[in-house]
């Protein structure tokens, strides 16, 4: 299939999951994860309505953003922040970032950020999954974590990100994104000075529909736009 018949039935698909649940599809936001592929496939895809583009490695959204900027709506940066990457980051200029999970790493960007005169919207990643192998703060320990990283100015957080088990147990996955969903609508709850909830971003191509049912308004798509990756 073509990445235009692609684009076009998981619209069809997200407009569905959105309705089952009966909610407006268009404030669902599709990003689309264009790691591993090359520019002209990705131009092809923004030729297609593709808006809004993720890259989880720096150093390959150092090679494809700048030829990509001015005609997508947004760059979001959803892979592990190194500190040491903070700076070619920021040149990247991305509107959000996913991926926020160490106290460090936070203050660096704060830091760097106060040099810029600027302020990033972050999301706190979340490891619902409670496997070792990913990144992410613990649930029990997200909200103290928030009210953290609340207070370093140059940093906005906007909500929440995370990543499902990886199973074909629908139950699993499903509980993740409660557990992300209720985190959220907790710390709202906290009113936490300069914290504003307003995204959930969760699902990927194999469980986006679970997670739209849950309430997911930013949903991460890679091989049911691009096809399979060739690492
Ligand atoms: C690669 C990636 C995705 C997209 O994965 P697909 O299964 O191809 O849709 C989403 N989120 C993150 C953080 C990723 O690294």
């Amino acid at each position: 299939m073509s990445i235009a018949e692609n684009i076009e039935k998981l619209r069809e698909r997200i407009e569905n999951a959105a309705r089952k649940v009966e909610r407006d599809p268009s404030e669902i936001k599709l990003l689309a994860v264009t790691k591993t592929h090359p520019i002209p496939i990705i131009e092809e895809a923004i030729k297609h309505g593709i808006e809004y583009i993720g890259e989880n490695r720096i150093q390959e959204a150092v090679e494809k953003i700048p030829f990509l900027k001015d005609n997508i709506r947004e760059f979001h940066f959803i892979g592990h922040l190194q500190s040491n990457k903070i700076k070619k980051l920021m040149k990247l200029e991305p509107a959000l970032i996913h991926s926020i999970d160490k106290l460090s790493t936070a203050r660096k960007l704060n830091e760097h950020l106060g040099e810029l005169k600027k302020k990033q919207d972050i999301l706190i990643q979340v490891n619902t999954s409670a496997e070792a192998s990913k990144f992410g703060i613990d649930p029990q320990e997200t909200v103290p974590f928030v009210q953290e990283i609340a207070q370093l100015k140059n940093l906005q957080i906007t909500g929440l990100m995370t990543i499902g088990m990886f199973t074909s147990d629908e139950t699993i996955i499903r509980k993740c994104f409660q557990t992300l969903r209720r985190l959220f609508e907790e710390i709202k709850r906290e009113n936490i000075p300069g914290v504003k909830m307003k995204f959930l971003s969760m699902g990927m191509t194999d469980d986006f529909e679970i997670a739209l049912e849950e309430g997911a308004n930013i949903i991460r798509i890679g091989s049911a736009i691009f096809g399979a990756r060739n690492y």
